[in-house]
């Protein structure tokens, strides 16, 4: 598939001591001016280590958070992250406080081999989301070479991820070739049989890669909110829970399909659920579980049950490649996480070829991870971008990667 074809930054020959702009994600959480967490700009110390390595130097620019323009709120700003990068690295890095223009100019011309200037946030620039070609253009002419790396992003057309890369050579970064060679090898040669299991709220946002695994997997589990769509469509009773009625004409479509693609559609059988998102259905101080076709008029489903738990650990057990996206219930409270965390746990016992994408599902992940006090299996491969995990498992053209240079 695509990585196949486009360049990575390991098939540029002569990268010493280049001037290498590189495009990363540091949108991290900030408060205070203190980066509060700094996976993402863990994730991409390989490149830059390697851009070190070969005596570059190094720009690197990102964006960070949704500046609602023409204002410039500071709190966006990526100083921090300049600051945060020095204790990560053991080089030199400065910061420049605007994307382009003459400042960033001057900056870059007193950059020593092995140094890192960091840009100020693309999103300030008004040109970065409407990729205005003009930004793409005066970008690309600060470098010598152009490298993705900010993989959770590479669903977006902008200038820092398609503009700058149709005016210079344009390669993937470690963590990009990482993620995309995880995701092809899953999707080109997947040992049989395949589980994917799919929660979150919407099944309008899961539909387009719900369908693609029809057919490519043997078995779906259907949890989270969007489980009820399909629950309603079977004519299950489903009281007052979430609900996508301009969805049910797809899904029974999806369901049909499944029949005659014999891929095996497994829906709960069993919820825990509440009276309201805020006010828990209580039995014996716990969340009342009810099966799947006696939910209350006035209640809603709020997690899986134990039924339903039991029985897609069952499907983990059976399966040897799994690829997990969204959760199973309103799992960032307490009494709904169960569902969530079950199977993470069962996953990381389990230890077979997984994927697993998505914000919440990664953090239940790491929730599971430091609670039972494991570490991750190298059979796991956590995906550092949501969207885009999702649009290039549907099979949709991810912009971002497909701007690269394809190899000779
Ligand atoms: P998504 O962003 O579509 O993956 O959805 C994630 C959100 O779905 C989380 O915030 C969950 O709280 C929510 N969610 C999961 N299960 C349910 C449910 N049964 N009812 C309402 N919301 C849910």
């Amino acid at each position: 598939m695509d990585s196949e074809r486009k360049m990575s930054i390991m098939d540029i020959n002569d990268l010493e001591n280049k001037k290498v702009l590189v495009r990363v994600d540091f949108n991290v959480p900030i408060k205070d001016g203190v980066v509060k967490d700094d996976t993402r700009i863990r994730a991409a110390l390989p490149t830059i280590n390697y851009l070190i390595q070969k005596n570059c130097k190094i720009i690197l620019m990102s964006h960070l958070g949704r500046p609602k323009l023409p204002d410039i709120e500071k709190k966006y700003s990526l100083e921090p992250v300049a600051e945060h990068l020095k204790n990560l690295v053991d080089t030199d890095v400065f910061f420049s406080p605007e994307l382009v223009g003459e400042e960033t100019r001057a900056l870059i011309s007193k950059l020593k081999p092995k140094q890192i200037l960091l840009l100020e946030n693309t999103r300030y620039n008004p040109g970065e989301t409407k990729n205005d070609p003009e930004l793409g253009k005066e970008l690309a002419s600060l470098a010598d070479y152009f490298v993705n790396d900010a993989f959770g992003t590479l669903h977006r057309a902008h200038a820092s991820t398609v503009g700058v890369a149709k005016h210079l050579t344009a390669v993937a970064g470690l963590l990009v070739k990482k993620e995309i060679d995880a995701l092809d090898s899953f999707l080109k040669n997947p040992e049989k049989p395949v589980l994917a299991i799919f929660g979150g709220a919407k099944v309008s946002d899961k539909i387009k890669i719900i369908n693609r695994f029809i057919g490519f997997a043997d078995y779906i589990a259907i949890g989270g909110g969007m489980a009820f769509t399909f629950l309603k469509s079977k004519g299950n009773p489903i009281g007052k829970s979430l609900v996508e009625d301009s969805m049910l004409n797809e899904v029974e479509n999806a369901l049909q399909t499944a029949k005659s693609k014999n891929t095996e559609i497994h829906v709960p059988k069993d919820f825990k659920i509440g009276h309201d998102l805020d006010t828990p259905f209580l039995e014996n101080n716990m969340p009342k579980v009810v099966n799947a076709d006696s939910i209350p008029n006035d209640a809603m489903g709020l997690d899986i049950g134990p039924q339903t738990i039991s029985d897609f650990n069952d499907l983990i057990d059976k399966a040897h490649s799994i690829f997990w996206n969204g959760p199973m219930g309103v799992f960032e409270n307490p009494l709904y996480k169960e569902g969530t965390l079950s199977i993470a746990e069962k996953l990381l016992q389990k230890k077979t070829k997984t994927i697993i994408g998505g914000g919440d599902s990664v953090y239940a992940l790491n929730m599971t991870l430091k609670e039972k006090g494991l570490s991750l299996p190298p059979e796991i491969h956590v995906s550092t971008g949501g969207g885009a995990t999702l649009e290039y498992m549907a099979g949709n053209v991810l912009p971002g990667l497909e701007a690269l240079d394809n190899l000779a």
